[in-house]
């Protein structure tokens, strides 16, 4: 066998498809986000917006945050030293829970390293405690769930992307009394749509099932106190297990489900993601903690975050831009080529300090990548303005050398 060569082919398979993956080396601006230093691969350094992250408010610079980081440091020092059970746990991990179970109103939370692995290993787990469990996944679901209900190594039915109907067809011919979880989102991430939380919770009274919900791109946005979706719509009670990451709205990092002390105390108890690992480190606990807790009396801020994409979307529905139907704070905009896709992001960082990185295949189906822009509430009239002028300036010429280019290749 010759490894090199095997790694080697591989890699130029991703690279013909045109989804070979650069990241991009930033440095951001505390204080200046979403403002960032590039790095360019020569070495070149120059300042960019960043039009794509996750950091959906901003919240990895607030001041609260970043204080009550420095300050567990030198209380405490850096890391966790050990796993939950085994002198990993401290004060800030034991606050975070008490803070996340009371921001879903439920029981309990339980935290993991990142939302994958609460995802993998509470879906895995949910197949070791319930024998005979059967899982219903709704297509689009992330790639962490998707492995979680693998791990569980039970019997598992996909259904079609928020249809209802199919999931009543799939439940229909279970037998009642066998255990069923269905796992799906709430706001779907790369598309801005968002899963029937109510018609979902109503089948699964109707045949007995749990509801796993994954509310990753809503925790912090959404609802009163930003627990999400489901608070948003009234129906936090009726979901058996949130899902959410302390890495996206929140700005820091680590993963949890919240749900009644029963559920979480046996996945706390079996999941082997949860049990074998370090715990986070306290300086991640309490900086997390502290930004739920400003996200929870900081609904102005995911008004302005609604206002800002809302804003976004019509600007570029007005320039003749196919953003696709959103109806979330992500702004998609379909290229639907990859090679296209890659080229329009590169010429907009390097001509115009406009950082959106491209979408491509595994993460959307092929023939649907897309730029996907998230603006927050820290994007001013006057980055749009820029973001707009740049895309006017590349979109139609890229397409046209993409012709040949495509052609060529
Ligand atoms: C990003 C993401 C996760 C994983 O969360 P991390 O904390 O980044 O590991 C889970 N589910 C969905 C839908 C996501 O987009």
């Amino acid at each position: 066998m010759d490894y090199q060569a095997a790694f080697e082919s591989a890699v130029r398979r991703v690279r013909a498809e045109g989804r070979y993956r650069v990241f991009a080396d930033l440095m951001r601006y505390k204080g200046q986000f979403p403002r960032a230093r590039w790095r360019r691969p020569d070495g070149d350094v120059r300042d960019v917006t960043v039009w794509c992250s996750n950091d959906y408010l901003g919240m990895g610079q607030v001041p609260c945050v970043v204080e009550s980081m420095k300050s567990a440091i030198d209380t405490v020092g850096s890391g966790a030293g050990g796993t939950r059970n085994i002198s990993g746990t401290t004060r800030y991990h034991v606050e975070l829970e008490a803070s996340l179970a009371d921001l879903h109103q439920k029981e309990a939370a339980l935290l993991f390293t990142s939302g994958y692995i609460a995802n993998e290993a509470t879906l895995a787990t949910l197949g070791k405690i319930l024998p005979g469990l059967i899982i219903y996944s709704d297509e689009l679901n992330h790639a962490s769930m998707i492995e979680g209900v693998k791990g569980a190594r039970c019997e598992k039915h996909v259904w079609r992307h928020n249809d209802v109907a199919h999931l009543e067809e799939l439940l229909k011919v279970a037998p009642i009394d066998a255990p069923k979880v269905i796992a799906f989102e709430s706001v779907y991430s790369m598309d801005g749509d968002i899963g029937p939380i109510k018609e979902v919770c109503d089948l699964a009274e109707k045949y007995n099932a749990l509801t796993y919900l994954d509310e990753v791109h809503a925790v912090g946005l959404y609802g009163q106190r930003g627990a999400g979706i489901a608070e948003r719509d009234g129906l936090m009670h009726r979901v058996d297990i949130i899902e959410g990451t302390l890495g996206k709205a929140f700005g820091v990092m680590g993963g949890y489900i919240a749900a009644d002390g029963a559920i979480c105390d046996a996945i706390r108890s079996m999941a082997s993601g949860f049990i074998f690992t370090t715990a986070l480190p306290p300086a991640l606990a309490a900086g997390a903690r502290a930004s739920v807790e400003y996200l929870k009396a900081s609904h102005h801020l995911r008004e302005k975050h609604q206002e800002r994409a809302e804003t976004l979307k019509n600007r570029l529905r007005d320039a003749g831009y196919p953003v696709m139907d959103s109806i979330t704070h992500i702004v998609p905009v379909q290229v639907g080529d990859p090679v296209l896709c890659k080229r329009i992001s590169d010429r907009l960082l390097e001509e115009h300090d406009i950082y959106v990185q491209p979408i491509n295949y595994p993460t959307v189906p092929r023939g649907t990548e897309r730029l996907r822009l998230t603006p927050t509430p820290l994007h001013s009239d006057e980055m749009f303005d820029a973001l707009i002028n740049a895309l006017d300036d590349v979109w139609e010429e890229s397409a046209a050398a993409g012709d040949s280019g495509l052609a060529s290749a």
